[in-house]
């Protein structure tokens, strides 16, 4: 197998790495029964207005409820799936899992948009557009209550044809959110010609928002940054009230987090909803 020996000798297994494992093929095979036998489950994360303290968003998180090996974390399975070209498929359920579970909410009558999180492969596929614009449709479900979100590496594995994704998505209607900003490689130039609706500031940057100046800093700039381009600014891994305080001084638009809720089913969002309208 494939192995990185570090500084003080020892050896770090790297599954994603490792194309010859039993273990590694073991779970490729299950991963792709996994697809098509239901065992891949989304839970939600509500994202609130800072200064309304409004819900309005959640975003899908995709979990595998293991027959075996328990629930598997995306750190677990994602770098597998997308190293095995199954970043497509993976993308093409949970968007379809999240359109029919957040529009049973809907119908319920929570006025909620759903985030569902982008494959670096989407991003290279010119005809995503079409197939996002084709399952909205089928399942009546309004583009404008619907956001992906792409991470800075993705983007820049080819960023003239990620440009051209991106747009296409604007096209149809459907809002682009630039995920964990600040840990990746976006230049500022990227950034301006991306044109996303939404930035996240990776929790990197929040978690010690209140008690590090430095990043506090990084933070207020952008917001700044976001507010002059006209795009949203949302904080991600906001654990505290003093982060979410501090978070508020600085006019950062919406905030994600364990300190707001923490990733819940469909079925517990819509009592987790009621139970916030009720205490309002
Ligand atoms: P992400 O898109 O940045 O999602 C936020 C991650 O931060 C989630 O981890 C969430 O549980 C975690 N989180 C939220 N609030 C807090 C907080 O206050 N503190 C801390 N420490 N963590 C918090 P999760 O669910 O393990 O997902 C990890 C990553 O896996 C996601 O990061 C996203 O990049 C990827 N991912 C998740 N679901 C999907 C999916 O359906 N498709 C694809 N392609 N990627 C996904
Ligand atoms: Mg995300
Ligand atoms: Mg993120
Ligand atoms: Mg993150």
């Amino acid at each position: 197998y494939e192995a990185k020996r570090t500084r003080t000798g020892h050896e770090v297994y790297l599954p994603e790495r490792d194309t010859h494992s039993r273990r590694r093929l073991e779970l490729l095979g299950e991963l792709r029964d996994a697809l098509a036998n239901d065992e891949l489950i989304l839970h939600y994360q509500p994202k609130a207005d800072i200064a309304t303290g409004e819900v309005h968003g959640v975003e899908a998180l995709v979990r595998w409820a293991h027959p075996r090996r328990g629930l598997l974390m995306p750190s677990d399975f994602l770098p597998l799936a997308d190293h095995s070209g199954l970043g497509r498929s993976l993308t093409a359920f949970v968007l379809d899992r999240a359109l029919v579970e957040i529009g049973q909410r809907r119908s319920e009558g929570f006025d909620l948009s759903v985030a569902v999180n982008l494959s670096p492969a989407d991003l290279l596929d010119l005809g995503l557009p079409s197939d996002v614009a084709r399952t909205l449709e089928r399942h009546a479900f309004p583009a404008s209550c619907l956001r992906l979100e792409v991470s800075e590496d993705a983007v820049m594995a080819d960023p003239e044809r990620s440009l051209e994704v991106l747009r296409g998505l604007r096209a149809i209607g459907v809002a682009t959110a630039l995920d964990d900003f600040g840990s990746g490689h976006v230049s500022l130039g990227h950034l301006k010609h991306l044109g996303v609706d939404e930035i996240k500031i990776d929790r990197s940057f929040v978690l010690r928002l209140a008690e590090d100046e430095r990043d506090a800093a990084i933070v207020h700039t952008t917001v700044d940054l976001g507010r002059r381009l006209g795009m949203k600014v949302v904080a991600e891994g906001v654990e505290t009230v003093e982060a979410w305080d501090a978070l508020a001084v600085l006019h950062c638009d919406e905030a994600q987090g364990f300190f707001l809720g923490r990733p819940m089913t469909a079925t517990a969002l819509a009592g987790w909803m009621r139970d916030r309208a009720a205490a309002a």
